[in-house]
């Protein structure tokens, strides 16, 4: 039975076509509006390649959900938009599962203090493949054992924001277990600015976008005579599908924000 009314925020996008293909064939979940600035009054069944299914894109997200009342709010659009979505959302009562990425700590800061004072639940995850949770988890674990460790995350290029919302929460968790470590050579300089990457607690991140690639990314951990290399590839978006459905199905059940899908699997 179809009883979790869900809407779907950034729908002609890459993740939103997605997040769409993936409700419609839910069966307990009902999309009932979709909204983008593009492709206004475009049925999202033939934007998405299936048969029409009688929901057309809106333009504005306050008057879809006014007209087709959501439970769960989805966003995948761009770090610009993201927060007035959210709070929209918020605002009238929607639950959020948020998977757009490069919310700063203000923004999230802002989301967590409109859903406690409306009690609508908040979804945030830089990553919804089970996948990628684990590469997390993995470098986690071995952040104990090797405290010099570098991230290399690869993203088709049309993504807007770097690094990844997932290499940011990476290098968070790995610095909740390693041992401070000075990286690099102390005379270390750059020829080309950039070259080593963003530095966050000493350890370097680095980004790279081209044609071709989806999400991946590469822990790389170093020790004496050895290296160990952890990696995950989205290959395709279909990588996302369950970690976003699982989400809109919990996230009535939460309890104000919380962030990454580690804590609803
Ligand atoms: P995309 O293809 O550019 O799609 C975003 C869509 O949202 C576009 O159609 C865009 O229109 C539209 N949009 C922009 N502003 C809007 C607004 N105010 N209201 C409604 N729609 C609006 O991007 P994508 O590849 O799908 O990625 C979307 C976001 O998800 C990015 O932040 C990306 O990093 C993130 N992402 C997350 C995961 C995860 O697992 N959490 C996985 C992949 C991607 P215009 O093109 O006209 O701006």
């Amino acid at each position: 039975m179809k009883n979790i009314k869900v809407l779907v925020c950034g729908a002609s996008g890459r993740m939103g076509k997605e997040a769409i293909k993936a409700i419609l064939t839910a069966e307990d979940l009902e999309l009932v509006a979709a909204v983008d600035v593009k492709h206004s009054g475009t049925d999202v069944g033939f934007l998405v390649g299936l048969e029409p299914a009688g929901i057309k894109i809106f333009e504005d997200l306050s008057t879809a959900i006014k007209i087709a009342k959501p439970r769960v709010m989805v966003d995948f659009t761009n770090p610009q938009a993201v927060l007035k979505n959210t709070k929209t959302a918020l605002e009238h009562g929607v639950h959020a599962v948020v998977g757009t990425t490069g919310l700063t700590d203000e923004e999230l800061s802002e989301i967590e203090q409109l859903s406690t004072e409306k009690g609508t639940n908040v979804f945030i995850a830089p990553n919804f493949a089970v996948g990628a949770v684990l590469m997390m988890k993995f470098a986690q674990e071995a952040a104990k054992y090797f405290s010099h460790a570098e991230v290399i995350e690869l993203h088709h290029d049309e993504k807007l924001d770097a690094p990844s919302g997932t290499a940011i929460k990476t290098l968070e968790m790995i610095s909740q277990v390693r041992r401070e470590a000075g990286q690099g050579h102390i005379n270390e300089y750059e020829k080309i600015s950039g070259s080593r990457g963003g530095n966050y607690q000493g350890m370097r991140v680095h980004s790279v976008r081209l044609p071709g690639l989806v999400a991946h990314q590469e822990v790389i951990f170093g020790g004496l005579g050895q290296t160990l290399i952890i990696r995950h590839d989205s290959i395709n978006r279909e990588s996302f599908a369950p970690g976003i459905l699982l989400a809109v199905r919990k996230v009535q059940e939460l309890k104000g924000v919380v962030t990454g899908l580690e804590n609803i699997m």
